[in-house]
């Protein structure tokens, strides 16, 4: 066992506008805190970029060997500018497609370096985490 280990990572986008509400939902939940990646588009530049010198990758492998979570969360959110907000998707429907893509793919790359379970959430403009 690492020296301080933690029971979470998570990775989600700077804005702030989601800031409380996940930050209840996870403290909530891992009352010892969490490591956490926050980068504009959440999943998106983890999955867009190239594996050599991707940042996103190296943050997780980072936590990965100095705290050992044990459980990995990739959490989209409604409107992301990084994806033109909402208004690029047209309706909710095809905006949770979207994320929902995102998600998988994350986690199918993530799964290939990383034994943790992963589990893969939008949160909502009104605050609602909706389970992918
Ligand atoms: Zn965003």
């Amino acid at each position: 066992m690492p020296e301080h280990a933690c029971k979470a990572l998570v990775l989600h986008c700077l804005d702030f506008r989601f800031r409380k509400s996940l930050s209840e939902f996870l403290s909530s939940r891992f009352k010892e805190g969490y490591d956490l990646v926050s980068a504009a588009g959440g999943v998106k530049l983890l999955i867009a970029d190239p594996p050599d010198g991707n940042f996103l990758l190296e943050q997780i492998r980072i936590s990965d060997e100095l705290h050992k979570p044990e459980v990995f969360l990739l959490i989209q959110h409604e409107d992301c500018g990084a994806y033109g907000g909402s208004k690029a998707f047209g309706d909710y429907q095809k905006e949770l497609e979207l994320q929902k893509s995102e998600l998988e793919k994350a986690e199918n790359l993530l799964k290939q370096q990383f034994s943790q379970s992963i589990e893969k959430y939008l949160i909502r403009l009104s605050g609602e985490i909706v389970s992918l």
